[in-house]
């Protein structure tokens, strides 16, 4: 039904008011469309009732409006929330809602089916990249999981590598910041990253979003047995991305750090990170390992975990121990796997 029809969720600001200008509409009802669209969740033109009648017929006939309902959700215990949703292609994608202090929650989305990065702790990394998601693919996780509860923040820390979906990710964000659409603001939103450097000065370049970087190792000797992305852009020439980034957009960045246990949680690390961070701004956050089937690593003990945090903490680095929430459902980081079935690739 919806052959050859344009799908406004997918569209920019821009290309909204172009499509207006084509049926003749003046620009300024570019509002009117985003609020039906974003504000108050409407995908039949028919229910556009301060639109002109004329107009939503033309509408209906070049365009429409995706809405996704998801495929399965599960709630875990600690009420994190995990929604499954199939793609028009019949592949899935999941995203996860965490609540947080003062009523507020998290909503971590996907950017792509699977990864290509093949970290060795991720278990999206181990099914490898089977596509990018579209633009309305990424801002339909958001519209999904508004409809179902409110959300204050957003991560791209779902499945996938952000950045090696740079372009739909920056429309996405676009879209997502809207002020007559879902009005996020810049500093509630935060792209994290294994590290590709070149994409790191591009985003800075095209769009506001708060940086996270998935730092997870202070040598080069381990990091690139964990990320294998490191033996393209190794750790100085990585650090040095941050730097500038840091400098160009005057934001700090958050570096991730999974602990592993014996492989990267010593107290030789935690000296080396606080080296490496050495005049970068930033914070740390630390994510103890979310163990998973067939992973050959394992969470450090407790006691470890506390004396890495210390040793940072007392080093004036702000560091962040991550909660792991949802993992009774398979929602933590390093989880997210969908339906992806290794048997079939
Ligand atoms: N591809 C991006 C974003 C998605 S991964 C990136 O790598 O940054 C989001 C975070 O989950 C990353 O910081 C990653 O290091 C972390 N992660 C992956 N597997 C994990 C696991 N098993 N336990 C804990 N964190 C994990
Ligand atoms: Fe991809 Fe991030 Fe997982 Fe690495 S950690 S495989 S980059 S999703």
């Amino acid at each position: 039904m919806n052959q050859g029809k344009v799908d406004l969720k997918g569209l920019s600001l821009k290309q909204l008011e172009q499509l207006l200008l084509e049926f003749g509409k003046e620009k300024y009802r570019v509002k009117q469309l985003l609020r039906w669209i974003y504000q108050r969740a409407v995908s039949d033109f028919e229910q556009m009732t301060d639109l002109a009648k004329v107009f939503r017929r033309q509408l209906a006939e070049h365009a429409y409006v995706s809405a996704w309902q998801p495929e399965a959700v599960e709630e875990s215990r600690d009420g994190t929330k995990k929604y499954l949703f199939r793609l028009s292609d019949g592949e899935s994608i999941e995203a996860v809602r965490i609540p947080m202090d003062e009523g507020r929650a998290t909503l971590c989305i996907s950017t792509q089916v699977g990864c290509a990065m093949q970290c060795r702790f991720c278990l999206t990394g181990n099914f490898g990249l089977t596509r990018n998601l579209t633009v309305a693919e990424i801002v339909n996780q958001v519209c999904a999981a508004q409809a179902d509860a409110p959300i204050s923040n957003i991560v791209l820390m779902g499945m996938g590598e952000p950045l090696h979906n740079l372009d739909n990710v920056v429309a996405a964000l676009q879209i997502l910041y809207l002020d007559d659409g879902l009005g996020f603001g810049t500093r509630r939103v935060t792209l994290s990253t294994s590290g590709l450097v070149p994409e790191i000065a591009a985003l800075a370049e095209q769009v506001k979003v708060q940086l996270a970087v998935s730092l997870n190792a202070t040598t080069d000797e381990v990091r690139d047995r964990l990320m294998p992305i490191n033996k393209k852009y190794p750790l100085a020439v990585l650090l040095a991305a941050c730097r500038d980034y840091t400098q160009k957009t005057r934001q700090k960045i958050t570096f991730e750090y999974i602990l592993i246990r014996a492989v990267n949680d010593s107290i030789a690390d935690a000296k080396r990170l606080v080296q490496l961070l050495h005049g970068l701004p930033c914070k740390i956050n630390l994510i103890p390992f979310n163990e998973h089937e067939g992973s050959e690593f394992k969470c450090p003990a407790e006691e470890t975990i506390s004396t890495f945090q210390s040793y940072l903490m007392q080093r004036q680095i702000i560091t962040m121990r991550r909660a792991s929430k949802g993992q009774d459902i398979s929602a933590a980081c390093g989880q997210l796997k969908g339906k992806l079935d290794k048997q079939a690739r």
